[in-house]
């Protein structure tokens, strides 16, 4: 067995503690990894919080990792020791279904085996995600990092970034696109990236005129304070595409009026509770309404080396195991520039 230290939520909500536990010795299509950073997402927030439902307690949550690779099994092909590594949302899947044959993974028929808060497929394991010092992987199931990309900036483009840049790909963002990023948080920064490098024309709509500055830094064209429904009527028709990436309840219809003819609104962000959709606002425009989750294993490393191609990395406010509780409190008032992201050494 593989000895870890994590960082554990002992129950619905509670604060983080420090957490002993095993992981699976290193199979021989394995890797084991030094974790190096494992950012913060919101979704992260959401289990821990049980906003989504039940969770599994204890929790170590994490799926954003990026580490080096410490060993690898016999018959590991992708890897050699010392490799930069990153691991996303996802360790398993069947292999077998269509999607799994497609790249599709994260859509698995059998259900995608996320990487923390589930019950991995043999049935008993309880996966536990990155925020520890060593993790355990197939090697089909992580990506190859491009040492030129520094690891802090990388964990994060393991979930928000392929999170951002798998719709951009799909709906064919490129020159001459309209796009609209919802929310300046995590992922909504690097989809500003992402569409910027991809030349669109990129516009935030955000409700915190601090991040203005910023945004336009990140290579937005545009930053709208949206904090009233009339805030957004001179954006009538605009947008060929949105990217809502807001983590709380908010009302979509109004935003559906910036969408152009045969527009889409792609839902990201996951509240948890349903919201309501006036059909309406997708009829006048023949829009329409879609959602994304994340990106399979060969689109997470066509992510990364564009990133390495571009010199994207996310922005990220590096912490200790100890700030892990008032960074989730920061994350959930919007107050984070725009990642944090777990020094693994301090755990
Ligand atoms: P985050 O860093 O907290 O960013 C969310 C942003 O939403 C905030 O920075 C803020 O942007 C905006 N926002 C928050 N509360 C708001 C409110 N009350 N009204 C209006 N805007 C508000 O979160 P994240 O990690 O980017 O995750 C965003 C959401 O995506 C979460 O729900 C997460 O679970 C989900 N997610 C989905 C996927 C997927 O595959 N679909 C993957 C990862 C995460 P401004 O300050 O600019 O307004
Ligand atoms: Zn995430
Ligand atoms: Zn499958």
């Amino acid at each position: 067995m593989t000895k870890v230290r994590g960082l554990a939520a002992l129950s619905k909500g509670a604060p983080f503690v420090r957490h002993d536990f095993t992981r699976r010795s290193v199979g021989v299509h394995d890797v084991l990894i030094d974790i190096a950073y494992a950012g913060i997402c919101h979704s992260d927030i959401h289990q821990v919080r049980e906003e989504w439902g039940p969770s599994i307690f204890p929790m170590v949550p994490g799926h954003e990792i990026a580490g080096v690779v410490r060993e690898i099994g016999s018959s590991v092909k992708k890897f050699a020791i010392g490799d930069h590594i990153g691991v996303g949302v996802f360790i398993d899947s069947c292999r077998d279904c269509q999607p799994c044959r497609d790249g599709l993974e994260q859509y698995c028929d059998g259900g995608m085996t996320g990487t923390y808060n589930t019950v991995e497929r043999d049935g008993v394991t309880v996966a536990m995600g990155g925020y520890s010092n060593r993790f355990v992987v197939n090697e089909n199931y992580a990506v190859k990092i491009d040492k030129t990309l520094a690891l802090d900036g990388v964990a994060p483009l393991l979930c928000a970034g392929i999170t951002l840049y798998s719709p951009l790909k799909h709906w064919k963002v490129g020159k001459g696109s309209r796009v609209a990023v919802m929310g300046l948080g995590g992922l909504g920064h690097m989809g500003v990236k992402f569409a910027h490098a991809l030349g669109a024309h990129v516009t935030v709509l955000s409700h915190s005129e601090s991040k203005r500055e910023d945004a336009l830094t990140m290579g937005a064209d545009e930053f709208i304070v949206v904090h009233e429904p009339q805030d957004l009527t001179p954006l009538k028709r605009s947008f060929d595409l949105i990217l809502n990436t807001v983590s709380a309840q908010i009302d979509i219809n109004i935003y559906l009026a910036t969408l152009k003819i045969d527009g889409t609104l792609v839902v990201i962000g996951l509240p948890g509770a349903p919201y309501p959709v006036q059909v309406g606002a997708l009829l006048n425009g023949r829009k329409s309404l879609a959602g994304s989750m994340i990106g399979g294993i060969g689109q997470i490393q066509e992510m990364i080396d564009f990133c390495a191609q571009h010199s994207i990395l996310s922005d990220v406010e590096v912490i200790n195991a100890e700030y892990v509780d008032e960074a989730y409190e920061r994350t959930v008032a919007s107050d984070v520039k725009y990642r944090f992201v777990i020094d693994a050494k301090t755990i």
